[in-house]
């Protein structure tokens, strides 16, 4: 895959979540890669607090997160549409507080 022909379709805070996700998309025929955001995480890396992104290609992203909202394992953020896990309580991306679904 090229890398100008990829997107960027959910980014979890739990590696494991991520690896879940990745096999979840492959069943359904869709190609991706885990970027592990550790170690360029800001401000300062938290212990067990991961940040993976995961990239598919741009003409399968949003039949991807269609497919990763099914997962009942994310959610979509009510403020800014950033993905997220449903049990998350703040949205990473903009810090809104999450009503549980
Ligand atoms: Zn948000």
């Amino acid at each position: 895959m090229e890398i100008e022909d990829l997107e960027i379709a959910c980014t979890v805070m739990q590696e494991e979540n991520a690896y879940i996700i990745r096999g979840f998309l492959e069943n359904e025929g869709i190609p991706c890669q885990l970027e592990n955001l550790a170690f360029h995480a800001e401000p300062i890396p938290v212990a067990g607090l991961t940040k993976v992104r995961i990239w598919t290609k741009k003409s399968d992203a949003e039949r991807a997160r269609k497919l990763i909202e099914e997962c009942e394992q994310v959610a979509a953020c009510s403020a800014c549409g950033h993905t997220v896990m449903a049990k998350d309580t703040v949205c990473d991306f903009c810090g809104e507080s999450l009503d549980p679904a």
